[in-house]
């Protein structure tokens, strides 16, 4: 106990002198328009004055305000004020209802202040503050040590240019009062150890991503680097008006988690990662080009891999920042009509192993999936027979079967009759870390003549025919007719599956696909010699696209003629269907072609 109110006294203290020397600097006054004059005055007022500030959601706002006009000053000094301004009013309001949203903003703008002013007074200044509000954040004066000495190594070289550097006298008196609470040992040399790093970091020349967000100090991993993935369509220019966030979908796991953002256009995006520091955690970002986040919470909490999304506005765009339990692999890409961006993250690393030369395959989890769900009935038959009872009842025959026969852990995307989004599914199944994903469907055609089985891919195209592209237009529930060209469709799914992929998860997803053909047929010919194959096809379909494992989707008979309907009403008929699923399953695992 003695322990703790000693290190709340040294907090308190380091926060005194912050805030003492803060609201001693003099205002250097706006130089912009007579509106930019009036946000950046207010926030002025606010911070001097010692009256009670105006309900929260509007200091957020100017606060918001501030920092847009901060990302278009083009003056790197008044930059630097600007956000300096919007910290410490944002630290303000921290100080006054704690929550931690407010002081993760206010770190990213002082950090920003910091960039802004580089190798300058006023960016120690911006890094002091910053690191104090850390320490404060976390509630732990050795934290507030490590932020602070760091600042100091990082503005090193100012005591060279400017002896008296007020920053560094103060800094120099901070980390003297908190001496106390400086680690030890093997801590302390590892702490000297990244101060060098800061160092050196400080005088090298900035990088673009260093630019894109947090300090200096902080490890930068390019969007290109290893473990991420961008797939973004190719040539897309920012869109001409503005674009609106119309729903963020999500879905967290503790081995990984998706992000799936609704845009009402297509418009460009770019990404960034940055490593855990500061008491900050790992996060990644998408910055969309004319977005806007007006409607959109601010911050949500989902827990798991993710630990909250936040929106923040910026001059041109919006910031979408997923922080993450720990570093993970990433993968961003996107999808068309309507046009999503989807951030997946996960624990595993992305396949990137050979082909293997033959032999058994690791097959220890599966994902089936029972298509459609809830409001989404998917087809309907003659009879009225709808397609979402059919494969939740075909699901949970296999399940059991790959339980007991090949001793496989089964998720299943949905066990009753709920709706599902489509991306959720192949979420759910990635963070499950399945090793295959079966998608299951009954297939639907226009005049109701057409029967058989039919197993599908997400693949480059082989079948140039409409038909495919038909029948995963009617799956995605997207519109068949109008101004949307499903082969077109198709086409880019299949180019953001392969841009996506190694190659590996599509040949090995080819080899699952001709298997459950096979023994579909195997199963079901016996008893309906009349059963057509219609053999394996590869179509745009958006249940399939970001699965990490091979996938297929399964298209059991057609509910749309009246005898594969009646076929499909009846167990023996279903429970074909799944034997047929569990036995490609096994030979896939046998190592099977
Ligand atoms: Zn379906």
């Amino acid at each position: 106990m003695v322990q703790r109110s000693k290190a709340r006294a040294a907090l308190f203290a380091l926060f005194l002198a912050a805030t003492s020397s803060c609201a001693a600097k003099g205002s250097d006054g706006p130089r912009d328009g007579v509106a930019a004059a009036t946000d950046a005055d207010r926030a002025r007022a606010l911070l001097e004055t010692s009256a009670p500030l105006p309900p929260r959601v509007e200091v957020v706002a100017l606060c918001d305000a501030v920092a847009v006009l901060a990302s278009k000053e083009a003056n790197a000094d008044e930059q630097g004020r600007l956000y300096r301004l919007a910290a410490d009013l944002r630290a303000r309001v921290w100080r006054l209802d704690r929550a931690d949203g407010d002081a993760r903003e206010a770190l990213e703008l002082y950090a920003a202040s910091a960039r802004a002013a580089r190798g300058k007074e006023a960016g120690c200044e911006a890094d002091r503050a910053r690191s104090i509000l850390s320490g404060e954040m976390q509630a732990d004066a050795t934290a507030a040590y490590r932020h602070l000495y760091l600042a100091k190594r990082k503005y090193g070289s100012l005591a060279e240019s400017s002896p008296d550097s007020p920053c560094l006298a103060a800094i120099d008196r901070h980390l003297a009062m908190a001496v106390a609470h400086r680690p030890t040992g093997e801590e302390l040399a590892a702490l000297e150890r990244e101060g060098d790093r800061a160092e050196t970091l400080a005088k090298a020349p900035v990088s673009a991503s260093a630019e894109a967000e947090g300090s200096a100090a902080a490890p930068v991993v390019a969007s290109a680097g290893a473990g991420d993935v961008v797939v973004a369509p190719t040539g897309l220019a920012p869109a001409k008006g503005p674009v609106k966030i119309t729903k963020i979908e999500k879905y967290s796991g503790e081995g990984g988690g998706r992000v799936v953002i609704h845009l009402s256009e297509a418009t460009s995006f770019k990404v960034g990662a940055l490593d855990a520091d500061g008491g900050r955690d790992a996060r990644i970002f998408v910055d969309i080009d004319k977005a806007g986040a007006k409607g959109v919470a601010r911050e949500t909490e989902v827990g798991g891999a993710i630990k909250r999304i936040r929106t923040g506005p910026r001059a041109d765009s919006t910031r979408i920042v997923l922080d993450l339990s720990a570093k993970m692999h990433r993968r961003v890409f996107y999808l068309p009509q309507p046009f999503r961006i989807v951030i997946d993250v996960s624990a595993r690393a992305p396949e990137t192993a050979a082909p293997t030369a033959g032999g058994p395959r690791t097959v220890k989890r599966v994902a089936i999936d029972a298509g459609h769900g809830g409001d989404d009935a998917g087809a309907v038959g003659p009879t009225g027979l709808k397609e979402k009872d059919v494969t939740l009842d075909i699901a949970k025959r296999v399940a059991p079967l790959l339980a007991d026969e090949l001793k496989i852990e089964t998720l299943l995307t949905r066990d009753r009759d709920v709706f599902v989004p489509l991306d959720e599914r192949t979420a759910r199944a990635n963070a499950f870390h399945a090793d295959l994903f079966v998608s299951i469907h009954c297939n639907a055609s226009e005049t109701g003549e057409a029967r058989g089985v039919e197993v599908f891919i997400l693949d480059e195209l082989k079948d140039t025919s409409r038909a495919p592209a038909r029948i995963a237009a009617l799956e995605n529930g997207v519109p068949v007719s109008g101004a949307l060209d499903p082969a077109a469709l198709d086409a880019e799914m299949a180019s953001i599956a392969n841009r996506l992929g190694s190659g590996q998860v599509a040949a090995s997803s080819r080899i699952l696909g001709l298997l459950l053909g096979r023994a579909t047929m195997a199963s079901l010919t016996q008893k309906y010699p009349d059963t057509s194959d219609h053999g394996l096809k590869s179509a745009g379909f958006y249940v399939l696209a970001g699965a990490e494992m091979p996938a297929v989707l399964f298209e059991t008979s057609f509910i749309s003629n009246p005898e594969d309907e009646s076929r499909l009403a009846k167990a023996d008929y279903k429970q074909k269907l799944a034997d047929g699923i569990v036995n490609a399953i096994r030979a896939y695992r046998e190592g099977k072609k």
